[in-house]
């Protein structure tokens, strides 16, 4: 895989350390084995297995290449690494690459044409390619073509290149974003959902075999709960466990061990960080509990808008702390009493 698709898929989560480290944790992920390569270890999201084996028998079947698909949801909850799964069982190559890191048409041309019959091209952050690539995208995935345009003003004339069948496979954390065109030419579009603990708890004991930790039963069920339903972050979490077992306990990571490694983190009971917790905070104590508009909020917590968008809001409004309403983000009566500060009332607020 070429580093320039890595540093680019990665560009856009986080300030500049969290790439970095989210960088190096993907290609730790892809060298450490961690990264499931069989339908059968790719544990949880059944609905969507279910659907995907389904499509792939029967493509299989037909001897054709699987439908485009789409996979949407927030990052680390396993798109690129179903993408890849589907490569392996059907048996073929998978290149990747990033909406961003498709400038112009003649790059979508160049890894059109270079792709073999059934190939899958895997596309992170779709809703961000260029509306004219989308164009060229358009007939490529409807009828496995490239219209080209050669020579210029009077003389210029269009001619059509027939592409290998393929499956395109996209991911985005909005799928929103993405144009109506783009989004009717996917024959599946999977929503993938946070995990439940008891299925983190399962990817933790089979990350820790392969990467050789010890792990108690109560101490994967200790990081599983923290993990905001994300097994990218459990097996970060586990990896920072590591540390500290290795440094401060005997090397096994119990509960008691899970526990500490993780308050010092600064992530408490529910899984929620310092940034979570300042933009509850934030939210909270300098807009009254809010609505607050997102980009006031990010400027307030010098955060990106997309970040608190794609990476942190999804969490807190699944654990119910957060509502997004048309004039703004509030903070829920949950989210006080997590935070332990009691609401005002209403007449305290000046609403009666
Ligand atoms: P996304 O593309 O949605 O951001 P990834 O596919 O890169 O997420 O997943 C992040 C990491 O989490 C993977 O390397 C893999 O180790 C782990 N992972 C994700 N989903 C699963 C799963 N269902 N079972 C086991 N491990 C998983």
């Amino acid at each position: 895989m070429s580093k320039k698709y890595w540093g680019i898929i990665t560009s856009t989560r986080g300030s500049m350390t969290d790439e970095i480290i989210s960088d190096l944790e993907k290609r730790d992920e892809e060298f450490s084995g961690i990264r499931p390569q069989k339908m059968a270890s790719f544990l949880g999201q059944e609905k969507i297995k279910d659907n995907l084996k389904i499509a792939l028998h029967a493509a299989a079947k037909r001897k054709e290449p699987v439908e485009h698909l789409l996979f949407y949801g927030p990052p680390g909850l396993g798109k690129t690494t179903l993408a890849s799964i589907i490569a392996n069982e059907m048996a073929v190559n998978i290149k990747v690459t990033s909406g961003p890191a498709i400038e112009r048409p003649g790059d979508l041309a160049a890894i059109l044409t270079n792709l073999k019959e059934f190939d899958v091209l895997f596309i992170d952050e779709i809703h961000r390619l260029n509306r004219i690539i989308e164009e060229v995208l358009y007939p490529a995935m409807e009828d496995f073509g490239l219209d080209l345009v050669i020579g210029k003003g009077p003389s210029a004339r269009s001619i059509r290149i027939d592409l290998p069948k393929f499956t395109l496979i996209g991911a985005t954390t909005r799928a929103g974003l993405l144009t109506s065109p783009l989004r009717d030419r996917f024959g599946m579009i999977c929503r993938l959902e946070f995990y439940k603990a008891s299925e983190l708890e399962q990817i933790i004991i089979r990350a820790a075999e392969v990467l050789k930790i010890e792990v108690s039963k109560e101490g994967s069920h200790e990081i599983a709960k923290r993990a905001r339903g994300t097994p990218r972050i459990a097996n970060r979490m586990l990896r920072r466990a590591r540390d500290f077992a290795q440094i401060r306990a005997e090397g096994k990571i119990t509960k008691e061990v899970a526990h500490a490694a993780l308050d010092k983190l600064g992530i408490d009971d529910l899984g929620l960080d310092d940034i979570d917790r300042r933009i509850l905070n934030t939210i909270i104590k300098k807009f009254n509990g809010g609505p607050v508009g997102l980009g006031t909020l990010a400027a307030s917590i010098s955060e990106e808008p997309d970040t608190i968008e794609d990476v942190y809001e999804p969490y807190l409004l699944q654990l119910g702390f957060l509502e997004r309403t048309p004039r703004g983000r509030s903070a829920t009566l949950k989210a006080y009493e997590h935070l332990d500060i009691r609401r005002p009332s209403k007449a305290q607020m000046g609403l009666f």
